[in-house]
This record gives C-alpha cells, structure tokens and sequence, in this order.
C-alpha cells in the first residue's frame, strides 16, 4: 500500500535508538539464558504477572511481542497457513497462528534482527486470560512442545464492577502460583524482591502514562504510530529500572518537543482516536495515510493498555490483582464507553476510528453499537475499519483508503 510517493515522513524520535539497544539487549540475554540455562526462561502473556517472574529471577519473554515482530516485518501472512494446517483456524488470534506457523517452520524475526537462531525454550509458562482464553491454547501448544508446565490465571471478563470478591480470587490464584514457580526456580520468592519490582513496574508506568498524555498538548508531539514502536519496553522490560531509565528519557524528549512547539505530523488539522490494534504490516503506510491528511492520531485504547496506576509496593499482591484486573480489555462494554468518552474529551479528538481486527475480537470494540453510541452522546464522528493485526489478508488497503479519506474530508 502506498500513500503516493514523496509523502511525509513520521518524524524520528531521538530515543529510538537507545530503544533498539534496550531492545536488542533483552533478545541477546533470552538467547543466552535458554542456550546456557544460565537463567530459567518463562513465558508470560503481556498484561500476565511479569513482576512475579521478575522477581523471581525468570529472564520472561512475551510471545505476544514476537507476533507483533512477525506482523511488522510482513512475514506473519505467510506461517499463518502452516498453524492452520495443524487445525488452528484463521479465525482465531493470528498473533498466535502466525507464531505457531513460524515455529513449525523454523522460523523468526530475531534472525535476521539479531542473528538469534530461534525463540528461548521455556522452563514454565505463565498466562493470565485477562485480556483473551486464546493466550491459554498458545501457551498450551508450547508447553506440549517444549515438555514444560504451564500454569495460569482465569481472570474474569467483561466486568462490570471491579468488587473485593474478584480482587481476591484474581489475588488467590496469583500467590498459587509460587509453589509452582519455585519448582521450577529451586529457590523461594524473596518478597523484598516482589515489592521492589512491583515499585519499578509503577515507576515505568507512570512514566509511559506521562509520555502518553505530551499528546494531549496541540500540537502533538507524538502519534500512536509512534506509541506502538516505543511501548516495546513498557511490555517487555517492566519491572526493571532500565524502563524507568528509558521512559524518562523519552518522556524529556516529549515535554521538549511541546515546550519548542514541536509537531509529530506538521500543520496538525484534525486529532483522531485509534480503538483497537495496530494493523502491525501497514504501520508506516497508515501513519503516512494519516500524516498525509493533516490528521495526528494523538491518542488510543491500546497504547494505554500498559498503564497500570494500581501497583502499590507496600500491598504487591493484590495491587496486582487490581492493576491487572482493572485494564480496559477486562472490563464490560458500560466501563468500556465510559473510559472512551474521557479519551475523546480529554484529548481533544475529531474522530474515532474503530479497527474491527478479524482475529482479535477482544480488541475490537466496534460490534456491540459503540460507534454508534459516542457518536451521537458527544458528537464526534467515528468510523469503522475492518482489518486484522497480523493476517494481512483480512486487509482491503484501497477501501481502507477511500474509507478513511472520506472520513478526514467530512471532518471538515
Ligand atoms: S488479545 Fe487479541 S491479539 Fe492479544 S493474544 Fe488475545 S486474541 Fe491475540
């Protein structure tokens, strides 16, 4: 897909680069801990319990993070076929048929990323259904793999009021799991240890939640094409200082640019809202679309996934419970339209543009009337689009084109 040659380019951030080192770094360490046994390696989903892991002393990895590497790098479309083969359906997360695929095929982005051969062995995978059950099948075709035990949370879902009886049950399940982890580990968890992490993974937090609402600033300093590059370390390095270190870094960077006037898209005309995923292979070229038509997309439901303003060190676990709980994937469409209604007021947006993503019903808010509803509560104009995050045959570029075209022009 293109937007037409000579269109504008997004606007380099000057700590990408020490990101791609933080990146880089936390690839190499997995390599060698899974070579080496150095370190135990677990899994873990991205909104699991990566604070328990880390205290623990697992080096985690989030296959999560490798889907979406697979779909930026355009290859996910092509292993998908190999997970259905096997009897996934299309229909189901292509993060993970497109991750499975790569597997049996003997294939991954750290190679040509990184020269690392293959994704880390795991010696325990951890999931937590908080945001999907299909991170439990993934998990689960792993485990089988690799002959190593999966453990877990059964988090509810759609959850209208966030009560005790919920906490603590999230909260139980969370401390069951330690007897497990420390087979694996041989050692028991230092609880000193679990604070101190959760404190680390609060401190990022805030510091990626402050970078993320620069773009409440006009212009923006930044676009949610360029949130879902820089969330890299907010996912797979919370709970360790060099994230705090990085986000204060990026989040200096921000204020700067807003302090100068600094826009992320030049002559910022219209501010939309992305609800939902990435289409991870058309990032540059949506960003672009969208630069292109003078509109700076300042805000959205998924990079704000990683804010978790209920970490308290001095009560870890059921913080825990509550910060994990409480995330907008989790909860019922009425918190979900509350939540939105804020975003488009406080940031002060134009338009909403809803991506109904065919694999990822989770992340797809557009199917119960939402559109519909905030349209006519606070008048702003919203759109559909239908695409996927990683199986780009699910993606009509030139409709989603005209469509969005047709949308920016009707904002006037
Ligand atoms: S939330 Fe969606 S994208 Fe994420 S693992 Fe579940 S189905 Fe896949």
């Amino acid at each position: 897909m293109s937007t037409g040659a000579g269109g504008p380019k997004r606007k380099r951030i000057r700590a990408t680069g020490e990101m791609h080192k933080l990146m880089e770094a936390h690839f190499r360490g997995l390599d060698e801990s899974s070579r080496t046994g150095r370190r135990n390696v677990a899994w873990c989903t991205s909104v699991g319990p990566a604070e328990l892991l880390r205290a623990m002393d697992f080096d985690v990895y989030f296959p999560e993070n490798h889907g979406a590497m697979l779909g930026a790098t355009r290859t996910s479309t092509d292993m998908i076929p190999a997970a259905t083969a096997l009897g996934y359906s299309p229909e189901v997360c292509s993060y993970m048929t497109s991750d499975i695929g790569a597997f049996l095929r003997g294939e991954t982005p750290l190679k040509r990323a990184y020269g690392i051969e293959s994704i880390p062995r795991p010696d325990v995978l951890v999931y937590n259904t908080n945001q999907c059950r299909d991170v439990q099948e993934w998990f689960s075709y792993f485990g089988r793999q690799f002959n190593a035990p999966v453990v877990g949370i059964d988090s509810p879902r759609s959850v209208r009021h966030l009560n005790e009886a919920i906490v603590r049950d999230v909260q139980y399940q969370m401390e069951a799991l330690v007897p497990h982890l420390e087979r694996v580990t041989g050692e028991p968890l230092d609880k000193g240890r679990l604070s101190e992490t959760v404190e680390l993974s609060l401190l990022a937090t805030r510091l990626w939640n402050e970078v993320l609402e620069t773009a409440a600033s006009s212009p923006s300093p930044l676009t949610f094409f360029d949130g879902v590059i820089h969330m890299g370390p907010i996912v797979v390095l919370r709970g360790t200082q060099e994230a705090v270190d990085y986000y204060d870094m990026l989040l200096a960077e921000m204020r700067g640019r807003v302090r100068e006037g600094v826009a992320a898209v030049d002559g910022e005309r219209h501010r939309i809202y992305w609800e939902g995923m990435p289409i991870w292979g058309r990032l540059r070229a949506h960003s672009e679309l969208f630069a292109g038509l003078g509109c700076a997309v300042v805000a959205s439901t998924y990079c704000n996934s990683w804010v978790f303003n209920d970490f308290d060190p001095s009560d870890p676990w059921r913080s825990m419970a509550l910060a994990y709980t409480g995330i907008f994937i989790v909860r019922s469409e009425e918190a979900k339209e509350r939540y939105l209604k804020e975003m488009v007021k406080r940031f002060d947006i134009d338009g909403v543009v809803f991506h109904d993503s065919k694999t990822c019903p989770n992340n797809s808010n557009a199917r119960y009337g939402m559109p519909k509803r905030l349209q006519e509560s606070l008048g702003v104009p919203t759109l559909v689009i239908d695409g996927d995050l990683n199986d780009l045959r699910c993606v009509s570029d030139e409709q989603l084109v005209t469509n969005v075209e047709a949308f920016v022009e009707g904002l006037g």
